[in-house]
């Protein structure tokens, strides 16, 4: 049952980093939003951009990626982590796409899950920014340090936090949460130090350390 903090929580974020509730990753339609979202998993946005900008010069569609040669693929991906895997799964799931789903990016987490390459984050990822749709909460690192200090959530596991942020926030905010989260994360909310006096939370968050006093 969404709560009256979490409705203040989101309409502070909403309000305080309006301008980045989308996702970082540099795109433009939803095939280069998955393919981008597919080279994103430990990596930073910058990194998958800088790697993007001259791969979505090259390869414009799946069925360019189908047919490259897997070799060349991997080196144009050479920039980021686990470049030879991605470079597979981009390949194997643009031909996925192409034979079982007329070459169009499926708009479902089933369906997309399908694809080589592609958990439920990615698939979260893509419904969201690429279709607005939400059946679900994308949750990186960030989403699960923010959650837990928030006590919307009490475990690590990611699965689990979504199952309780989708009971916890109202589904109006959803298509923001994952996103809006991740820059809380990066700016106040660190793992490894959490800046509660610069935080738009920091009176409600049970975590803060920079409560008001009295
Ligand atoms: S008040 Fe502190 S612990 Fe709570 S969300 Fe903000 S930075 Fe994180």
């Amino acid at each position: 049952m969404p709560s009256d903090f979490s409705e203040t929580v989101m309409k502070r974020l909403m309000k305080k980093y309006d301008d980045q509730r989308d996702t970082m990753l540099r795109f433009s339609g939803p095939t280069q939003l998955l393919v981008a979202t597919m080279l994103s998993p430990q990596c930073t946005d910058k990194q998958v951009n800088s790697v993007t900008e001259g791969l979505f010069e090259k390869y414009r569609t799946f069925k360019d990626y189908a047919n490259a040669d897997i070799e060349e693929l991997s080196a144009d991906l050479g920039g980021i982590n686990f470049y030879k895997t991605k470079a597979r799964h981009v390949k194997e799931s643009a031909s996925m796409i192409i034979e079982q789903f007329n070459g169009r990016v499926p708009k479902t987490i089933g369906e997309l899950m399908m694809l080589p390459g592609v958990g439920r984050k990615v698939a979260n990822v893509v419904l969201t920014n690429g279709f607005g749709i939400t059946e679900g909460i994308a949750i990186d690192t960030h989403c699960i340090t923010v959650a837990n200090r928030l006590r919307l959530a009490r475990t690590r596991r990611p699965e689990l936090i979504e199952k309780d942020l989708m009971r916890k926030i109202p589904k109006k905010y959803w298509l923001y949460v994952s996103n809006l989260f991740i820059t809380l994360g990066r700016d106040t909310c660190k793992a490894n130090k959490k800046e509660c006096a610069r935080c738009v939370l920091k009176d409600i968050c049970p975590s803060s350390n920079a409560k008001p006093s009295g």
